[in-house]
């Protein structure tokens, strides 16, 4: 099957939409973004991204971010389920990867379980696509041999996280959905023995207009010094300390 192929009737597409910059998207996004009949799209997807869908589609916010009310993901996969029985061609458009953190997983699995016709089109995730942005490369030579993604909604589960563990094995760190923990994971890394000196970045809604990036240490960011807006990548490892800015961050 060609990826950026039209859908057909009762087709759905898992497409991930990058980090925002619609610069950024793959060309199967593309295509299926501007050529669809329905359109249910995450809160993260971007204003610009959504800008490129057909002007008679029908859009439909499914959005789940953090303390807000949202459909729930079993509304969701009935929604999508729904459309496409009724024979249309559906494009399921989610933040960065939607096997990322993105819930893909049981989309995909619902789909299957009714028999839908599905395909699925990789994003940039944003785990990469924001270090990049602040001029950091997730894996250096001199550095890492490995590197960790994490969701920081886990930071306040003691029983799903081994912080220990953790720093032993990566170098590098890379947490979604950190901003509201970040004091918390902080410290949690200090007393697993992580060097209060480790440098710690903080991109925040990275590719769009409001992007800013936020250098520091561990230690500022175990005592609540670093501010954290969401959405945004939180990378802590020496890779961040040797960065090199490419872009105008002001
Ligand atoms: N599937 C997405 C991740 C969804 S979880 C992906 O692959 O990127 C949502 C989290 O993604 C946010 O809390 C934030 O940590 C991160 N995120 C998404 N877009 C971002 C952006 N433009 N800049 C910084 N972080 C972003």
């Amino acid at each position: 099957m060609k990826l950026d192929a039209p859908l057909i009737a009762g087709e759905v597409a898992l497409v991930g939409a990058g980090p925002g910059a619609a610069a950024l998207l793959t060309l199967a996004a593309a295509r299926l973004i501007a050529d669809c009949d329905v359109i249910v799209h995450d809160a993260l997807v971007s204003d610009e991204v959504m800008a490129m869908a057909a002007p008679d589609a029908e859009i439909i916010a499914a959005g789940k971010r953090g303390g807000r009310p949202s459909a729930s993901q079993s509304d969701i996969c009935d929604l999508l389920i729904a459309r496409a029985q009724a024979g249309k061609r559906v494009v399921r458009l989610k933040g960065g990867d939607p096997f990322v953190f993105g819930r893909g997983g049981e989309e995909v699995r619902a789909l299957a379980a009714h028999g839908i016709r599905f395909r699925i089109i990789p994003g940039i995730t944003a785990g990469v696509a924001a270090p990049a942005m602040a001029g950091i490369p997730v894996t250096d030579r001199s550095v890492n041999a490995t590197l960790a993604f994490l969701t920081g909604h886990e930071a306040s589960d003691e029983s799903r996280m081994d912080w220990r563990a953790l720093v032993s094995a990566f170098p590098v760190l890379v947490f979604y959905m950190a901003a509201r923990n970040l004091e918390r994971i902080g410290s949690c890394l200090l007393d697993a023995g992580l060097d209060a000196e480790t440098a710690v970045a903080i991109i925040h809604a990275a590719t769009t207009r409001d992007e800013h990036t936020t250098i520091g240490t561990l230690q500022q960011a175990a005592a609540g010094q670093l501010q954290a807006l969401s959405p945004a990548i939180v990378i802590i490892g020496d890779v961040v300390a040797s960065r090199t800015t490419w872009r105008d961050e002001s």
